[in-house]
């Protein structure tokens, strides 16, 4: 038995046999590509690989960690994208930097209103690499599509040859430790800097990071230098990003900055149904919609929305209609709910408003304090099940009744005050699809 049968073995023990024989008996463990912190297993079908991610791959991963001692990164993908003849010599010589997900096509991206001006950015930095936009900076809220259109950018590059690179910060920042530990700088560079297109997500964690920013710009340097077309995705604005060095702020900008805003309705239902035929889920019109109106913003939810119905259905013997996808829903949205605490929204929110959450629970009466509380204070009503007491002991509050008032002048401002009401929308938005 190799490693890899061996850890799904010790796997099987820990779950139970449905869940054993309906996915993990599934997995083809690869000898050939596995590394000594590579682990590469393929699933026959995307709803089976997708499930398998979500649930069991960190468990994969403890378990490799248990019997070869070291850390093991599981990839685990389809099958047929792997035995594709045409683009195997391409991906073997690529996959030691770039772990492009296949799926993550520009056809395979819903266009709206809100992603259009990425979409059309990021499809013409594909068309012309380092002729138009260089960097491409896009930036947007979790789940929006970001990293999907990056690597489907990456996989049309890597289709023609290029040398593509794909990391996060994280990534970048391992792999520099990793070298200066070695003593293997150069290689390091040597990597970095003469790759054709480098595409680095979630720039954000540069915040604070001086060493590794230093090392950015000078990678950066090398390759707009050389022509060579980079882009990165973010959180927020570049302006906005705190901890930076100006001079890497002011390099994000130098090509185009392109947002993405949460989808409207009709876009939602477009990402709903082209899910659905990637993953060969049938799902009527009503059920479609019903799933488009109750997930707020983030399109990362569809997908785990997609595989719990598919697997729930294939478990209990059911088709899939609206009275059960509305069951199945309402677990999800109050698994969601239940892990909010005091703590978790008061971060969120003094995070997004830039100040502290002990000023948020402080006394301080200034403008924005006064302001960031109120939103906590409200999104901690609407979202937990804290009492009045509760809340205005959390808040430092004298009692309950400071606590209605406050909700009150809160009610008010949400009828009276559209930027109000819009800011709590946005960030309950963001704190529900984040939980
Ligand atoms: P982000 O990087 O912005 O957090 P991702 O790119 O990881 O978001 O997107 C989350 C999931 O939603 C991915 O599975 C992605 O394919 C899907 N997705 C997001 N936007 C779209 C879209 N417009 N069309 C199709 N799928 C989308
Ligand atoms: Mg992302």
């Amino acid at each position: 038995m190799n490693i890899g049968q061996e850890v799904l073995q010790l796997l099987k023990e820990e779950i139970t046999e449905v869940e054993y024989n309906r996915y993990i008996k599934q997995l083809v463990y690869d000898i050939k590509k596995s590394t000594s912190d590579l682990g590469v297993f393929y699933a026959p079908n995307a709803l089976v690989c997708n499930w398998i991610k979500s649930k069991y791959r960190e468990k994969i991963s403890h378990l490799f960690e248990v019997k070869s001692g070291s850390k093991v990164t599981i990839s685990i993908t389809l099958k047929d994208h792997l035995n594709m003849k045409k683009t195997k010599k391409i991906i073997e010589q690529k996959v030691q930097h770039s772990l492009l997900n296949p799926s993550h096509t520009f056809d395979n991206f819903m266009v709206g209103g809100s992603n259009q001006f990425a979409y059309a950015a990021v499809k013409s930095v594909s068309e012309k690499a380092g002729e138009v936009y260089n960097p491409l900076f896009i930036y947007g809220g979790v789940g929006l599509g970001k990293t999907h259109l990056m690597q489907a950018a990456g996989n049309v590059f890597q289709n023609q040859g290029k040398n593509v690179i794909y990391t996060t910060v994280e990534q970048f920042l391992n792999d520099f430790i990793r070298h200066v530990r070695n003593k293997t700088m150069e290689r390091f560079q040597e990597k970095y800097r003469k790759c054709d297109v480098l595409l680095i997500d979630d720039i954000q964690f540069l915040s604070n990071k001086e060493g590794i920013q230093e090392e950015f710009f000078h990678t950066f340097e090398a390759l707009k230098g050389a022509g060579k077309q980079i882009l990165l995705t973010a959180d927020k604005h570049p302006k906005k990003i705190g901890g930076l060095e100006k001079r890497l702020q002011s390099r994000f900008e130098w090509g185009l900055v392109a947002d993405i805003q949460p989808p409207e309705l009709e876009t939602k239902i477009a990402i709903i149904e082209n899910k659905c035929e990637l993953n060969k889920v049938k799902l009527s019109k009503d059920i479609v919609n019903y799933i488009a109106t109750v997930i707020d913003s983030n399109v990362r939810e569809i997908e785990g929305i997609l595989s719990k119905l598919h697997a729930y259905s294939q478990l209990m013997h059911v088709d899939i209609d609206l009275a059960f996808t509305k069951n199945v829903l309402k677990d999800q949205l109050q698994e969601n709910r239940a892990n909010l605490t005091l703590d978790i929204i008061t971060q969120s929110v003094a995070k997004d408003l830039n100040i502290k959450p002990s000023e948020i629970r402080s006394k301080g009466r200034s403008k924005n304090l006064v302001y960031a509380r109120r939103i906590a204070i409200y999104i901690c009503r609407e979202l937990t099940t804290s009492t009045m007491p509760q809340l205005a002991q959390y808040f430092g509050m004298n009692d309950h009744t400071a606590i209605s008032h406050t909700i009150k002048r809160i009610n008010e401002l949400i009828i009276n005050d559209e930027d109000f009401k819009v800011k709590i929308e946005e960030l309950t938005n963001k704190i529900t699809s984040s939980s």
